[in-house]
């Protein structure tokens, strides 16, 4: 499986012009600080690997879905290929409000939808697919029926199945920093304005230069003392390293998109918008924490609730500690130190009670900067009847209800140890199978559940459900 990461800077035009088969690489661009970050990783005992073949604790450049530069996603990868196909019909700006279900039988039939303002449906003649993605399917299924029986009927909706939909939610949290000034005069890389010229842009026509970078370059996985897994080789935090900091884009286009206030730009990132600097961003793949997804309203075209609260569980917050400690080791190393590179000391804002490097200190900035890398699951989670929490089963059928499946994110277990895309690329490519499967034999059987039997789904162990 392969892991991508931001494309902030490219990802709007590469969708536009890009037809391509998925793929991925190891992305072209390297600033002086993606190698000497792999270098110094190494000499402070991690092992150079590829961590998507096998063994992943150690330092790695990052591998990305990208060709000549540019993000390769699911659209310009899959669809665009297929769209004339005769028995695929794409319709745009349409917005699917509820799955239509006999009641008599709990025999999903189709989806209702607006478009142009005007409600419409359309029927399955042999399943219906929700793919809206794990907060998007988690609230159809809900407005259609299916979900926790006391929560519908606190809407007044009525049930058709009782299902433990969005009672669960795992997330990647995350942190900005630490940060980095480098002294040594290394490339151009000080700010977006100054790298947006003629030069440039031809560059990243050929697929070339500074913009057809993936922002984060290179990846250390660790593990870190509180990381529930006994597996010695089983990581639980990631940390990526960036070529700049959020300071590189003097607008507001980033901090707005990582929802930064202006006290906390102003005060910490403003004050080196004219140095070199940048910073890592760790990531905790194995959160203690546990979210939920609720209905804010019957109405479909609002929001769901998404009820995570970061932290919850202390241990998140330090096991992301100790990711940003053990980058401040990896940065101290003398390949780092050759480039004038020196810890950016500056205190958040809200931390300036914390005298700055001590452990309250780091545990204020993780929860001052906190980051989110829109990693979701397990709002729809897959699992055995006996699991209580197992909305779909493991051909993503949701139980109780004849020919309907979620095929997204949301059916994702337990949090992954990789980003979420490619995990949906996969998902996709293995409903197609099922799907064609199911349609050459006629088989649209519902499973049952029995969720009164003990849950065995263990939460660390993928390897061992449901192939054991
Ligand atoms: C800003 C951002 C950056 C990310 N960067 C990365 C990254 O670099 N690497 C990585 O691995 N992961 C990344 N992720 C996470 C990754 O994109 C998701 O995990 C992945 O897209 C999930 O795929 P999905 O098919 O389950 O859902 P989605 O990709 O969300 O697809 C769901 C689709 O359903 C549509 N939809 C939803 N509701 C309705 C409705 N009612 N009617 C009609 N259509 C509907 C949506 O418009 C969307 O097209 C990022 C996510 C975000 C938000």
């Amino acid at each position: 499986m392969r892991c991508i990461e931001l494309n902030s800077f490219v990802s709007g035009f590469s969708s536009f012009f890009l037809h391509a088969k998925l793929s991925s690489f190891h992305a072209f661009l390297r600033s002086k600080i993606a190698t000497t970050f792999v270098e110094s990783a190494q000499r402070a005992g991690y092992p150079y690997l590829d961590y998507n073949a096998g063994d992943q604790l150690g330092v790695s450049f990052l591998q990305a879905n990208t060709l000549q530069g540019r993000r390769v996603t699911s659209g310009n990868a899959y669809l665009y290929p297929a769209r004339k196909r005769p028995n695929l019909h794409i319709l745009t700006s349409a917005w699917v409000t509820r799955v239509l279900i006999n009641k008599a039988n709990k025999e999903a039939t189709g989806v209702v939808f607006v478009r142009d303002g005007k409600t419409q449906s359309v029927t399955a003649r042999k399943e219906v697919i929700l793919s809206a993605g794990a907060f998007e399917s988690a609230k159809l299924l809900m407005l259609s029926g299916v979900g926790p029986a006391d929560h519908l009927a606190s809407f007044r909706i009525p049930v058709v199945q009782n299902l433990p939909v969005g009672e669960l939610l795992y997330e990647h949290p995350g942190v900005f920093g630490p940060v980095f000034i480098v002294r040594q005069p290394i490339d151009n890389y000080v700010s977006l304005d100054e790298n947006i010229n003629f030069s440039n842009i031809v560059q990243y026509l050929k697929g070339r230069g500074v913009f057809t970078t993936n922002s984060v370059e290179s990846l250390m996985y660790v593990k870190s003392p509180v990381a529930e897994s006994p597996d010695p080789g089983l990581p639980d935090v990631e940390i990526m390293q960036a070529f700049s900091s959020i300071d590189f884009d003097t607008g507001t286009g980033t901090p707005r998109a990582f929802r930064l206030t202006n006290a906390t730009y102003d005060g910490y990132f403003r004050p080196i918008m004219n140095l070199r600097s940048f910073q890592y961003l760790p990531m905790l793949m194995k959160p203690y924490t546990k979210g939920k997804l609720r209905l804010r309203s019957t109405n479909p075209f609002n929001h769901p609730l998404f009820q995570y609260r970061y932290f919850e569980d202390d241990r998140d917050i330090e096991a992301l500690v100790y990711g940003m400690q053990e980058a401040i080791r990896v940065t101290s190393q003398e390949p780092f130190r050759r480039l004038g590179v020196e810890l950016y000391r500056k205190q958040v804002p809200g931390c300036e009670q914390h005298p700055f490097g001590t452990h309250q200190y780091w545990r204020c900035h993780v929860m001052t900067l906190t980051a989110t890398f829109h990693h979701q699951v397990a709002t729809c989670k897959m699992g055995p009847p006996s699991d209580p929490e197992a909305v779909v089963d493991h051909e993503l059928r949701v139980y109780g209800v004849r020919r309907l499946r979620v095929v997204d994110i949301g059916v994702v277990p337990f949090p992954p140890t990789a980003h979420t895309a490619a995990v949906a690329f996969v998902i996709g490519e293995k409903a197609a199978d099922l799907v064609r499967d199911a349609a050459r034999k006629e088989d649209y059987r519902v499973r049952e559940k029995h969720s009164s039997l003990p849950v065995q789904s263990a939460r660390w162990s993928p390897f061992e459900w449901p192939f054991k």
